[in-house]
This record gives structure tokens, sequence and C-alpha cells, in this order.
């Protein structure tokens, strides 16, 4: 569920596999995955654009292996070395052939790592575009992505004429890390530092805010459930 906090031993075992790798496309035939951060050490440029509408992910270097002494001074591969496409290039495709129509946008389940063993559930997205740019060095791959409600996470792609209904948004990491340090890591209720979940006070929704810290809290699993039924 979006907005909950997760350990990577929890993301692994909700995809049913081992998450080695930060692009990961069609996971056993369904929806991709792929892990972001925009910390200031981050290894890649990932952005969030729109107040969390809107996702601007960078894609992934040439691995490091023998002949390759920096990474970050190449152009992001589309091919690997016998020709078949890198997570690039199949992300780069999918998003390319949604553009002109002949297929629907790809499902993409997306976590976010805010701090050192501290991971979150961003929710799906759609992947809609991609495009190669320089980062000044070299070429880069930058794909968009936006946030939806309610996707199916048994497919790999939408109907072509669906996307684009229900949006949904991310609570800034920003906001996340503003809100972890307040309420101590814990349930705000009860104290607990497990099953935890960024809560909007006022839902989303009804029009309550992701971008100010003053209306996210932490609750455990019991008791944002329990609020939620108040709230139905
Ligand atoms: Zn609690």
């Amino acid at each position: 569920m979006r907005g909950n906090v997760i350990s990577y031993i929890e993301m692994c075992q909700k995809e049913g596999t081992s998450l080695q790798r930060g692009m990961n496309f069609r996971l056993k035939g369904h929806h991709s995955v792929i892990l972001m951060s925009i910390r200031p050490n981050a290894p890649y440029h990932d952005e969030v654009q729109d107040d969390g509408a809107v996702l601007i992910y960078e894609g992934h270097d040439e691995p490091r292996r023998k002949g390759v002494a920096n990474p970050k001074s190449l152009d992001q591969p589309e091919r690997l070395p016998g020709g078949s496409l890198t997570e690039n290039g199949k992300f780069h495709q999918a998003a390319q052939q949604f553009k002109v129509g002949k297929k629907g946008a790809d499902i993409v389940q997306v976590y976010e790592k805010i701090k050192a063993g501290i991971w979150t559930d961003n929710g799906f997205f759609h992947l809609i575009d991609s495009w190669i740019e320089s980062d000044g060095i070299r070429k880069v791959f930058k794909f968009k992505l936006i946030a939806v409600e309610n996707v199916s996470d048994t497919s790999a792609a939408v109907e072509a004429e669906s996307y684009l209904v229900e949006r949904s948004r991310i609570i800034p990491t920003s906001v996340k890390l503003e809100v972890w340090a307040r309420d101590g890591g814990k349930c705000v209720t009860c104290g607990a530092t497990d099953e935890l979940h960024f809560d909007h006070i006022v839902p989303f929704a009804k029009g309550g805010t992701s971008l100010k810290a003053e209306n996210i809290q932490l609750l455990c699993a019991r008791h944002n459930l329990s609020k939620s039924a108040k709230i139905l």
C-alpha cells in the first residue's frame, strides 16, 4: 500500500524475488519494479515533480566490470554487448510504444529509499514517456511515470485508453523525512516501530495535502486500519 514503510526483505517478499537491481522490467511477466532515491548521495538523479504526481526516473549505468573504470563517464547503455536490450532499453521501448499508441502504459511499482534501511512503498505508476538527454558528460535515459490509484498488479500494462484515470500522488521525500524525525520513527498513537505507514491526517481524497508535514503522521498498520474504518 502506498505510504507504507517497509524493509528491503519485505519488498523482496512482496515482489516474490530478490531485488538485486534498481530497474526490473516486467518481473515474472507482470508489472515492473523500480527502486528510487532522491537522497543527496543517491547514485542517480531521480526527481519528483508536480507535487508528487510525476516521477522522472534516471536510467542506469554500465555495470562495473573489467575495462569499465568509471561508469559515470559512459553513455548509459540501451543494449548489452550481445545486442539484447538492457533494462534501460526495455523501459524505453515500452514507453515509446505507448507514446505512439501501440500499447497501453506499462505498470511500474516504485519503492523509495528514504534513509539507510528504511524504504517506502510509493505505489503504482504508469510509464508514459522516455528520452535520452545529456547530463553534461554523457547521455542518460530519463523515464516519466505518473502515480495512479487502483491498479491491478497482475498485468504488465493497462489498456491503451484507460491510462490517466485516477491519478494519484506521493508524499515528497523531504516531508517524509520531516515526519519521520518529528514522530521519532514510531506510531503516534501507540509507539509501535513496525508496520508503519505515512498517513494523511485529512485524506488526500478529501482534499488533504501531501505537501505539508502537518497533514502527515506515522501510524502502525493497526491504527491506520482503525482510522480508515472510522472515516469510511
Ligand atoms: Zn499504533
